[in-house]
């Protein structure tokens, strides 16, 4: 996990969102590979490990639903991709489950990008150009802090879809691996080839 990523952080136990706090044992760089993060709020603590940060079990961790599933980066390409987020220059984009296979090549085409992926497959590992963040059942990140967000097909169902929402800030984009998905709180800009593409609205 990049240092940098903390301040984006948001403890799943409760609805406030408050600043978590890191405490590492252990750093590559700029990069944490063990250590802990902690809530202010509910003293809740959260581990780092492997670069990972475990804030709950990821519910498809060894399903066979994720490998024989078609994945995002057998659709699409990472330049199709990021010309559907239309991100440029800085700012962090999320990648959930196994939309974060995309991560080598979008890292190529927009290097200022920092990538964030949500329960990755574990054919993804840690490195320098990703971020990884393990979760039960939300994306753990605070609201409207995002550029954009890519959502594999395994994970296009709630509270994941709404999550992705929640994370983006409003007039960037979210990308479903999905047509005929419904997503609350974002204008769909097109549903074709498999994926759904929708700006966030800001409206409830
Ligand atoms: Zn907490």
């Amino acid at each position: 996990m990049f240092i940098e990523l903390t301040e984006l952080l948001r403890c799943p136990a409760h609805p406030d969102e408050t600043y978590c706090v890191l405490s590492s044992e252990e750093t590559v760089g700029r990069i944490v590979t063990r250590g802990t993060i902690g809530c202010p709020i509910c003293r809740a603590e959260y581990a780092i490990e492997n670069g990972t940060v475990k804030f709950g079990i990821d519910p498809l961790l060894g399903a066979d639903s994720r490998s024989d599933d078609i994945t995002l980066e057998e659709m699409l390409d990472p330049e199709t991709v990021q010309a559907l987020l239309s991100v440029e220059g800085s700012g962090y984009v999320v990648l959930l489950g196994s939309a974060a296979r995309l991560s080598n090549g979008l890292a190529e085409l927009a290097p200022g990008i920092q990538l964030i992926g949500v329960n990755a497959p574990p054919d993804v590992g840690e490195s320098p150009i990703i971020s990884l963040l393990q979760a039960a059942a939300d994306i753990p990140l605070r609201s409207s802090v995002v550029h954009g967000a890519v959502i594999g097909r395994e994970y296009a169902v709630e509270p994941w879809l709404a999550e992705g929402v929640r994370v983006l800030i409003d007039n960037m984009r979210l990308v479903v691996g999905g047509e005929s998905v419904t997503v609350t709180g974002a204008k769909r800009l097109a549903a074709e080839r498999g994926l759904w593409v929708g700006v966030k609205t800001g409206l409830p």
